[in-house]
Order: C-alpha cells, then sequence, then structure tokens
C-alpha cells in the first residue's frame, strides 16, 4: 500500500476505500453475488483499517471498519450477552505479528531483551461464534454473536448439533458461559451446496455462510439435516483457571470438543513455526480454517491488556497469507524474452500474496492490458495462479485518483531499438541480433530443460557476454579455464569445475537438444512430438512445412515458426557452428509400452526426480504434458499434489499413485 499518504491524499483514499468495499460488500452480502474474493475485500478493508489508524481523524461511523456484523432475524428473541463477545483484530505478515507482539510488551513494562508474555496458539475456524449458557449444568441458552452485545437465541438449533453437551460431564453450580465456533466440514459443505444446486436453492460462498445460514433456519429440522459441528475454545468468568491453555482443557472435561492442534507457544518463532506447518497441512483438515487466533496464554496479563474498540488487545487474528491482494500498479515495464517476445510486466506496490511478497506480475500482452482496462497507477487485485507467477485478475477502477496513465506497447524494442511488430495478441522485436533474446536464449541453453548444465546461471553468463568472452551459446563449448577464472565470483577450482560440466553435457538427447535452440512456440512437449515424429535432426531440418503440420499436436503457427527457423541464415550458421561442438545421441522413435499414452505429473516424487519420470515415460514411447486436459490418460500424484489433481479428479482422468506409477515403469 502507499507509503506515505499526504493527509488530503489519504482522505480522498479513505472515501473511495469505502465506496468501494460497501459496493462489494454488498454485492456478496445482500445480492449473493461475488464480484471480488473475499480474500480481496479483505485486503483492502485492511489498507482502509491501516490508514484510518494513521488518520484517526477521517474515520466516520459509517466506515466498513465501524461496521458491527450481525443483524437480528424476525423469528428469533434476542439475547443480550452479559460480557460483550468481541471480534478480533486481524494480522497477515509477520511483520504486523511481531508489530503486536511489541506493543503489548510495551504495554505490560517489559523491556527487551526479556521475551514477551507465553502465547498460546489455536486454529482459526471459518465459522460462527456462538454463546452458550449453561445453568446448573444444563444448556439453558445459546446465542449467536449478533452486534456482540446482542445476538439472536438459537437454543433450539443449538440442541441439534450432536458435540454441544446438554448437560455437562461435570457438575457445576450457578452459570458458566462457554464460547465457541459452529463449523460444517468441507465434505458437508460440498454435498449441500450440490443438493442446493440440484434443487435450484441457495448455493453458499463459503463454509461459515453455510453454518450460518443453517443455525438461523426457523425449521429446527433444517438446522438438524445440515449437520452442524462445535469446537469449544472459551469460558467466560471466573473458575480459578488462570492459563487460557488450561480453560482448554477445562472444555475438554466438560464435554466439549476443542481444537487438537492448539498448544502453547514460547514465542513469536513458535507461532511462525506452527503457522507454516498448519499452512501446509491445512488442505487436509477437514475443516475450513482461516488463519490462526494466538492469544496471550497468562488470563491475568490479559485482561489488563485490555480493549481497544472493540477487539482484545491481548489477542490476535493470525490470518493466511490470501492467493489475492490489492495493491497498486507502480508501473509498467516491457521485457524482451528470448524468442523476441515484448512482455508487459506490471511493478507493484509489494504486497504479500500466497505467502511471499510480490512486486511484479505478468501481463502477458497488450490485449490482456486491454482487457483488463489497467492503467498505470491502478488498484489491482492481484492473484498466483497455479501458485507461481503473478496474476493481475481485476481493475478496481472506482479506485481511480484521476492521474492514472494509459500504457502504450513501444513501437519499438526497448532493448535494442529496433522496431516491434504486432502478431496476433504478441508484439515481437524484429531484430534477430537483438541482445536481449540473445541473452534470454542463453539463460534459456543452459536451463534445466535445455543442456542443464549446473553452475551457469543468467549471472555468469551475463558476465561472459559483456566481458565479450561468448558471443553465442556455442561459445560456451569453448570456454577454457582461463577465460573464466578471472571473473568476479571465480576461483581457479570453480573455473575447472565449470569446464568440466560445460564438457559432460555436450553431448545431448534429440528432444533437449530441440528446446535449446530456442525456436517460438517450441518447449518440451513439442520437441518430443518432433523427435518422435522424425527420429533425427536431419529429417528435421529437411522437412517441409507440410511434413511439420502434419504431426499430431502441431499446429499451423507452430508448424511455421519451426519451418522458417531452420530456413534462416542466421540460425543456419548458428546451428552449424553448435553442431561441431556438440553431439546428438541416436534418438530411438518410440515403440514402447506406453506409446500413445499421456501423463502428467503432479507434486513432488520420493524416487525419482520429476526431470527422471518424464524422460522414463518418454523411452517408453509415453508422452507428457504440463496440463490436464481430457486428452490425458493419468495423472501421477506425489507428495502435496497442485491443482492439477484436482482438475484430474473432476475430469475424471486416471489418478496414479508413485507406486502405481513406478510399477508401470
Ligand atoms: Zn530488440
Amino acid at each position: 500500500m502507499p507509503k506515505t499518504l499526504s493527509k488530503s491524499e489519504a482522505k480522498d483514499r479513505i472515501g473511495k476505500l469505502k465506496k468501494a468495499i460497501n459496493r462489494y460488500r454488498y454485492d456478496y452480502h445482500v445480492l449473493d453475488k461475488e464480484t471480488i474474493s473475499p480474500e480481496a475485500l479483505d485486503s483492502l478493508k485492511h489498507e482502509l483499517k491501516t490508514l484510518e489508524d494513521e488518520f484517526p481523524e477521517f474515520v466516520s461511523p459509517d466506515s466498513p471498519t465501524q461496521r458491527v456484523e450481525g443483524k437480528v432475524l424476525k423469528g428469533f428473541k434476542k439475547a443480550e450477552h452479559k460480557v460483550p463477545m468481541l471480534s478480533l483484530e486481524d494480522t497477515f505478515s509477520e511483520e504486523e505479528f511481531l508489530d503486536w507482539e511489541k506493543r503489548i510488551k510495551k504495554l505490560l513494562n517489559i523491556n527487551p531483551p526479556a521475551g514477551g508474555p507465553e502465547l498460546f496458539g489455536e486454529l482459526k475456524f471459518d465459522g460462527l461464534a456462538v454463546s452458550l449458557l449453561y445453568k446448573n449444568g444444563v444448556l439453558e441458552r445459546a446465542a449467536t454473536r449478533g452486534n456482540g452485545r446482542i445476538g439472536e437465541d438459537v437454543t433450539q438449533n443449538i440442541k441439534t448439533i450432536e458435540s454441544v453437551p446438554l448437560r455437562l460431564e461435570r457438575d457445576i453450580e450457578g452459570e458458566i458461559e462457554v464460547r465457541g465456533e459452529v463449523i460444517i466440514t468441507k465434505k458437508n459443505f460440498e454435498k449441500i451446496n450440490n443438493e442446493q444446486k440440484k434443487k435450484g436453492g441457495q448455493v453458499y460462498a463459503n463454509p461459515r455462510n453455510l453454518a450460518a445460514g443453517s443455525l438461523r433456519q426457523l425449521d429446527t429440522k433444517m438446522t438438524a439435516s445440515r449437520r452442524l459441528d462445535f469446537h469449544a475454545y472459551d469460558i467466560v468468568g471466573d473458575f480459578s483457571q488462570n492459563l487460557h491453555s488450561k480453560e482448554h482443557d477445562m472444555l475438554r472435561a466438560l464435554g466439549f470438543k476443542t481444537d487438537k492442534e492448539a498448544h502453547v507457544m514460547k514465542d513469536a518463532k513458535d507461532v511462525f513455526k506452527f503457522k507454516e506447518k498448519i499452512e501446509k497441512s491445512r488442505e487436509k483438515l477437514d475443516y475450513e480454517i482461516d488463519g490462526l487466533v494466538v492469544q496471550v496464554n497468562d488470563d491475568e496479563l490479559f485482561k489488563r491488556l485490555g480493549v481497544a474498540g472493540k477487539a482484545p488487545r491481548g489477542a490476535v487474528a493470525f490470518k493466511f497469507s490470501p492467493k489475492e491482494a490489492a495493491t497498486k500498479v507502480l508501473d509498467i515495464l516491457v521485457q524482451v524474452g528470448r524468442t523476441g517476445k515484448l512482455t508487459p510486466i506490471a511493478v507493484l506496490d509489494p504486497v504479500q500474496v500466497g505467502g511471499v511478497t510480490v512486486s511484479r506480475a505478468s501481463l502477458h500482452n497488450e490485449d490482456e492490458i486491454r482487457r483488463l482496462g489497467l492503467k498505470i497507477g491502478d488498484t489491482v487485485i492481484v492473484g498466483r495462479a497455479g501458485d507461481v507467477i503473478p496474476d493481475v485478475k481485476k481493475v478496481l477502477t472506482e479506485l481511480r485518483e484521476g492521474n492514472e496513465k494509459e500504457f502504450h506497447m513501444p513501437r519499438r524494442c526497448p532493448v535494442c531499438g529496433e522496431p516491434a511488430v504486432k502478431d496476433g495478441p504478441l508484439t515481437f522485436c524484429t531484430n534477430k541480433k537483438c541482445p536481449a533474446r540473445h541473452r534470454e536464449n542463453l539463460y534459456h541453453f543452459v536451463s534445466k530443460g535445455a543442456f542443464d548444465v549446473d553452475g551457469l546461471g543468467p549471472k555468469i553468463i551475463d558476465a561472459l557476454l559483456d566481458q565479450g568472452f561468448i558471443q553465442d551459446a556455442a561459445d560456451i563449448f569453448d570456454l577454457k579455464e582461463g577465460d573464466l577464472a578471472p571473473l568476479e565470483r571465480f576461483g581457479e577450482k570453480s573455473a575447472a569445475n565449470l569446464v568440466k560440466a560445460v564438457k559432460d553435457k555436450s553431448k545431448i538427447s534429440l528432444p533437449r537438444f530441440l528446446i535449446a535452440l530456442g525456436i517460438l512456440h517450441v518447449g518440451e512437449e513439442t520437441s518430443s512430438d518432433l523427435a518422435d515424429y522424425f527420429g533425427s535432426l536431419e529429417k528435421i531440418e529437411k522437412a517441409s512445412f507440410e511434413e511439420v503440420n502434419e504431426i499430431p499436436n502441431v499446429g499451423n503457427v507452430v508448424a511455421k515458426s519451426i519451418y522458417e527457423w531452420f530456413r534462416d541464415a542466421y540460425n543456419k550458421r548458428y546451428l552449424e557452428k553448435l553442431l561441431k561442438r556438440v553431439s546428438i545421441e541416436k534418438y530411438r522413435q518410440p515403440s514402447g509400452k506406453l506409446k500413445g499414452k499421456t501423463f502428467v505429473l503432479t507434486g513432488s516424487l520420493s524416487s525419482l526426480s520429476r526431470e527422471e519420470a518424464k524422460s522414463r515415460v518418454r523411452a517408453l514411447g509415453g508422452k507428457t504434458s504440463e496440463s490436464v486436459s481430457k486428452e490425458t490418460d493419468y495423472v501421477v500424484a506425489g507428495e502435496e499434489p497442485g491443482s492439477k489433481f484436482e482438475k484430474a479428479q473432476k475430469l475424471g482422468v486416471k489418478i496414479l499413485s508413485e507406486a502405481e506409477f513406478i510399477k508401470m515403469l
């Protein structure tokens, strides 16, 4: 978010944020229309809250940050909470968490280097908070949080939840209030939504909405059919418990279910470790969670810290890194790739997305920028697609300030200055000797899928190019120790190692050689297809356009690119030079038992690397692909499989475990 705003800028931004947030909330909560994700909305609210904290004079009663959640529905009795049900302050990053810790240490007069107070961490379930009042051990009243002071009496509905004891396991005289979260399993959530879809009923956006909707049914039978669950986390009142961890023990003794992962932690470091562990296993949990609740374990200290606004100071919700966040596009740069393609890149105000700070997002091409309607200076929602490169998903035009600038794709290559031409949605530098293309092509040449030269990264290539030791990729094979050793960061020994590494890699398979050439549109899959079809480089070189075009999976555009590459005089000279330095292994065209089968790998395999797995599939005549489609025959799922796994399930593609896969090989 913008670091320093003047007072008037802040006022303006706050006004715009309020408007936008209110509109999205209305869409989401009233119209049941998800115009932006709840995560992106959260991130806008967070910006607003941060700005309001900095400029409290602009906090107004109608600000979304002042909104008290919940409304009493007609049909439910009001239920007053004797002790208000507070909400929690959100923190999103380790930095913010450390700030919180620092703040409470200061308030408790704990001076560094002394450590902070002991902490208690538990999962933050994505459900609905309720209060259960027991009188002489019997459930007397159950109420939703409502606005924190007054909620809805949902006693009859709560009684349908099997994990809520109607009578406590221990005899307790007088009143005791237990608080916790009404939740619903992911499985149940999906099942109910599917049924709703079939019936044409309301489909719920998340388990929290469904839990809330189910609890507020006027028909108790309906609530019962939703099979809700309850996790307790708090006891209100003094029962001589002095630690929050003890409350959890007591709750279990009283007959409640509590979070099994919850435990006492020494300091922030422990918290970060816990968070990392849970974030990794989150997908496997039965319930949806959206972070951790961390609080000061000592009840006395917790009380002393008091309340700020409507949240206790002694606790925070440590939210998981959102997969989407709002930020500003500070600039748009143009990168020139190895094929000469000009790619516009958004320079972002750094923001946390999916657990890492991102400051760049690919905009793909000019048409994509038009489609998004993006201008420089816009506030946008970025997400990480497939958990890799961040994407700009949406432009929030209502947050424009009037000084946003239109972006135009340059007419000339930003690196060499030669004309750039448009080809469909893409733009290319026309200069075959463009230094940017050249450089990128060299990086590509030694990369994993191609010649795979260990230790020859972009920095060394840059140095070799800049000092004139190499002109093209073929020159890499002529490098001598003496050329390398004088380079910065190179000792004699590592120079010798690198020369050896290059030499060792001078024998290469045909598909990898084809990848290394860096032909536009020719990646791993097309290279294998070419090798399978033609069997040798000579045949590929001589192939007519029609012949190349005949290969299944190779369309017109790709065929044209391949055909033209081998006809280009510059490429011809380069190829000739290269072939004097490397040798291509004899290629055995597939006849193996996996012939015609396509495999997609996801997750990590324990017994072999992904590259090995792929080459073994190919050795048996099979094909590998990076994306799952109806044409995929098998998806091999290793540890922590990604979205490909889900896609395979959706499409009904056969999924193999690592053991099954190895057996097949
Ligand atoms: Zn250029």
